[in-house]
């Protein structure tokens, strides 16, 4: 059920970063390992199996029968930069490490860049984040889901459902599994069943708080329960089914995502808020593989 990450090392210290990425050359040495298996493969020009010997001083490497070039960072997020990869490759790090997630300031402050490099190369692993995820395949298993108010003004006004400049998002995590999150646009009835329809495979287990009415789910093959929270009901154990109905992964997940929000980020505005989602879930589904993370990222890119 869950994906298996290409290694799977629960450390990856600072020190063994910078270690195993010292230069540019370990972070390109590193790329055609994750993109082509290494240096040896087979040439697209040429059709033969052989060695690609790197070009100095260049980010580009050359077929050693036919001389046609490789260049492994063409067609990524990489390939016009002018900060140093070892820098992007430690901000990628720095994703996979933080728990409470990356701020603009934090990597201006890590990899002495300007504000605005930061702010840029931050946006562009979330964008990684998400294409790592690689979400063709819906969520199966047991499933909760819970929806949550972020982001909007930080003091003053309304709190809750109906204050101003929130955003409305639904979380949905499989039981020690993957998690997703998505932007929703209301908790009307229709919006609700189609986040499932569209995330979960049918004939899984799905839980939810009391939003979403039994029947709506049962008529299209889920087995539903819901927890009362207005009830004070945090579970329930269901003697026909023999689950155990509750919210509680997704909740946490909500309480760590606004946490960091209001201790890292300050504001984030409803168009830039699938990007923090897709951060914070996929860090959330590869828990305790940090290499394994990691490799993803540079696999995306
Ligand atoms: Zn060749």
């Amino acid at each position: 059920m869950t994906t298996k990450s290409p290694s799977a090392s629960p450390e990856f210290s600072v020190r063994e970063f910078f270690q195993r990425f010292p230069d540019d050359d370990a972070c390109l040495a590193h790329i055609m390992q994750v993109r082509f298996g290494g240096t040896r493969f087979e040439c697209a020009s040429c059709g033969k199996e052989s060695t690609h010997h790197k070009l100095a001083a260049r980010r580009t490497f050359v077929c050693a029968n036919c001389g046609h070039h490789v260049n492994p960072t063409a067609n990524t997020i990489l390939h016009d930069t002018r900060t140093p990869l070892v820098s992007w490759f430690y901000a990628m790090y720095l994703f996979c490490t933080t728990r409470h997630g990356v701020s603009g300031k934090e990597l201006q402050r890590q990899l002495g860049v300007t504000y605005k490099t930061a702010y840029r190369i931050g946006q562009q692993i979330r964008v990684l984040t998400s294409k790592a995820q690689g979400f063709d395949a819906l969520l199966a298993g047991h499933v909760e889901l819970d929806e949550a108010y972020v982001g909007g003004r930080r003091s003053g006004g309304k709190r809750g459902r109906g204050a101003p400049g929130k955003t409305i998002v639904m979380g949905l995590a499989e039981r020690d599994g993957r998690m997703k999150a998505v932007v929703i646009p209301d908790v009307k009835k229709d919006t609700l069943r189609n986040v499932v329809l569209d995330n979960v495979e049918p004939g899984s287990v799905v839980s939810t708080d009391e939003l979403v009415s039994y029947n709506l789910l049962a008529g299209d093959g889920f087995t539903h329960g819901a927890v009362k929270h207005g009830k004070k009901e945090y579970a329930h154990y269901d003697h026909r089914s023999g689950e155990t109905f509750h919210v509680n992964t997704v909740e946490g997940f909500w309480r760590l995502f606004k946490a960091s929000v209001r201790s890292t980020h300050v504001q984030i505005s409803a168009k830039h808020m699938q990007r923090y989602l897709d951060e914070f879930t996929f860090r959330a589904s590869n828990r305790g593989r940090v290499n394994g993370m990691f490799d993803l990222l540079v696999g995306a890119l």
